[in-house]
């Protein structure tokens, strides 16, 4: 952690001060897992300020840190600190504008807005990371594998969802990544169909998107299945989907982008007719965010590097008929990914 700070602090210029609003860097950079927290740091200081509930819980996770209690208004604490500076960095996309204002008053310094200082760095992951990372995939498949038992005709939407969040829980989880979506039948056709109060019925397919939480890290995976015999067109729709998926896989490698990798599952999927059918990006990049960097889209020029860990995730969405999805979550390794989503990916029939 004293790395990922040191390595912020080469970026900033002198009298420039870099003050860490979003939690998500706050804890990459402390490793402070509270929820009030801050990092305020320039070429050579670097301190960690939070209120009094956290200050012992402070001394234990921030260590390479100088802690500092601060004042009622936090701003007043980061004035008095950075007394001298020219320019205080805020992170744009985090800080309100009714904050910046509040700030600006405080200091005689410029507060200029900016954008992914932290992000950056944490595209790439290090083996700790990639630990935690693994283990919220396993959770998943794990869970999973024994929700399948429960799929059948009459159970909701949302029960599934609920018996899963109790499986990752219980396996290690401390929350789930964001609200599941179990989209059967019709539904299929939302890519974002959170758990509804739909009831399951015959021959439906079911899209359960769904990821843990482990030590801050996210997982995510998609598997679509088939309850009963299940639709044979859907069938078809499947196999298209899942070809797209593992070519994409295999094309993922250091030094291909993000732009390269869509292309392969997107030209699979358009040369057989529902190119209009796959309205979102191949991918994205997970971590202490459910999506974070990089992106794998029409748009990516992002070029992929050891230790990335993204998914790769296409689907087919057919309004009034259904859908289909599969996303892996896997590790951009030299020579090739490493996919941490172990689930099968044969078309599993449930009844
Ligand atoms: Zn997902
Ligand atoms: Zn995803």
């Amino acid at each position: 952690m004293e790395k990922r700070v040191e390595k912020i602090q080469a970026e900033l210029a002198p009298f420039q001060w870099f003050f860490v609003t979003d939690p998500k860097n706050v804890r990459y950079l402390s490793g402070f897992t509270g929820t009030s927290g801050y990092v305020l740091l320039n070429q050579s200081e670097a301190y960690f300020l939070t209120d009094f509930r956290y200050a012992e819980q402070a001394k234990l996770q921030c260590p390479h840190l100088e802690i500092v209690i601060h004042k009622p208004i936090v701003f007043d604490s980061v004035a008095e600190l950075t007394k001298g500076a020219k320019t205080l960095l805020v992170e744009a996309s985090n800080l309100t504008w009714e904050n910046y204002q509040k700030l600006q008053e405080k200091l005689a310094s410029a507060v200029t807005g900016t954008k992914d200082i932290v992000e950056k760095l944490r595209i790439v992951k290090d083996q700790k990371e990639i630990a935690l990372i693994e283990e919220a995939a396993r959770i998943t498949d794990e869970a999973f594998l024994e929700v399948c038992d429960f799929i059948k005709p009459g159970v909701r939407e949302k029960d599934i969802a609920r018996e899963l969040e109790f499986a990752m829980k219980r396996k290690g989880a401390s929350q789930v990544a964001f609200d599941f979506i179990v989209a059967s039948g019709e539904r299929g056709a939302l890519p974002h169909g959170v758990a509804s109060e739909k009831t399951i019925k015959a021959g439906e397919f079911v899209t359960l998107d769904i990821g843990a939480v482990y030590e801050g890290y996210h997982s995510d995976m998609t598997r679509t299945v088939a309850v009963g015999y299940g639709d044979g067109f859907l069938k078809e729709i499947y196999e298209i989907v899942l070809k797209a998926q593992e070519e994409a896989l295999k094309a993922v490698k250091v030094g291909k982008s993000g732009f390269e990798i869509d292309k392969i599952a997107r030209d699979i999927i358009t040369d057989l007719g529902y190119g209009d059918n796959f309205g979102h990006g191949l991918g994205h990049g997970v971590g202490l965010d459910i999506h974070e960097q990089p992106r794998i889209s029409p748009q990516a020029d992002t070029i992929l590097e050891e230790n990335m860990i993204i998914t790769i995730e296409p689907g087919i969405y057919l309004p009034q008929k259904g859908g289909v999805r599969i996303e892996d979550l896997v590790v951009v390794e030299a020579e090739g990914a490493r996919r941490l989503s172990l689930s099968s990916k044969e078309l599993i029939v449930l009844c």
